[in-house]
């Protein structure tokens, strides 16, 4: 299938690690020009120079996606560098373990900062470029926002607006023929999964508590398989796709959990 993403230019927040670096490898393997804003510019040096030598062009700005003034420059350099922008990827986030128990209403309103504020800043200052373009928005969500985790009030709430935004957004930006859809990860192995795991006393064995109950395969969803489809959904072969929530879970959230486990 050829999906046209030659040369499109496509905003990832986050990508220079994790999903968003997968989704960013995956652009460039398809000939797009990946911009990747985050924050460790050193992450971002090391992944230019690695495309360069594979004759792959992507930019990388070192940004706190907190800040609103931050996510407008990230529009501009885009723009003074590129001349467009065909697709914006709202991925960054952190699960942050802001509880409704454990934590506080300062927290709670931080977490937000962190999780939610950029997807709406980052959509804001992209739309007048994207509506030349007629480009596309993916959101990254998580199964959060559907399933809960407990402990997490902030990230879930930012997990469950973003899922809002995408259905709201999609109707707004009918009339510009962009469109917007949100894809929705379980259980990705990156640094951020990494850094919960450790949390555990033995993350081995959570891990194999959490794959048993994954229907499809009894394994994690690799980065790869979410930047997959966040591609697909970035390229004209998906032109008549908006305000949908895709999963790519292995079935995770939706199928029947007494199938789960089941020896083959
Ligand atoms: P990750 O491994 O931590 O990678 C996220 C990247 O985004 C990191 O480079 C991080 O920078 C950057 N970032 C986060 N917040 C930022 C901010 N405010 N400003 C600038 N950079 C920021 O995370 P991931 O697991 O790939 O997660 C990516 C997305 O997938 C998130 O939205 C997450 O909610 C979603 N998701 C993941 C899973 C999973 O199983 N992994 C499941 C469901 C949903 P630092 O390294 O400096 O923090």
């Amino acid at each position: 299938m050829e999906l046209n993403l030659k040369e499109k230019v496509v905003i990832v927040s986050g990508g220079s690690k994790g999903i968003g670096e997968g989704i960013s490898r995956c652009l460039a393997d398809e000939g797009a020009i990946p911009v990747m804003a985050g924050r460790s510019s050193e992450e971002g040096a090391q992944l230019i120079k690695e495309f360069k030598s594979k004759g792959q062009e992507a930019h990388f700005i070192t940004a706190e996606l907190a800040s609103k003034e931050t996510c407008q420059l990230i529009m501009e350099e885009t723009l003074q560098k590129y001349g467009r922008l065909d697709g914006l990827v709202n991925n960054a986030g952190i699960n942050d373990s802001i509880g409704l128990e454990a934590g506080n209403p300062d927290d709670f309103v931080e977490s937000l900062d962190r999780n939610l504020y950029h997807y709406y800043y980052l959509a804001h200052y992209a739309l007048p470029a994207l509506k030349k373009s007629e480009g596309s928005i993916v959101n990254i969500s998580s199964k959060t926002a559907l399933t809960g985790q407990g402990g997490t009030s902030g990230y879930a709430a930012s997990k469950g607006a973003q899922l809002a935004l995408t259905r709201e957004w999609a109707v707004e930006l009918l009339k510009y023929n962009i469109n917007v859809n949100a894809v929705i990860p379980a259980e990705v192995m990156t640094p951020l999964y990494e850094k919960w795991l450790s949390t555990f006393n033995d993350p081995e064995q959570k891990v194999k508590e959490i794959t048993k109950n994954i229907p499809l395969g009894q394994r994690m969803t690799t980065k790869e398989e979410i930047a997959a489809m966040t591609t697909y959904l970035l390229s004209r072969q998906a032109a008549h796709i908006t305000g949908q929530f895709l999963h790519v879970d292995g079935g995770y959230v939706h199928l029947d959990r007494s199938l789960a486990g089941k020896e083959k």
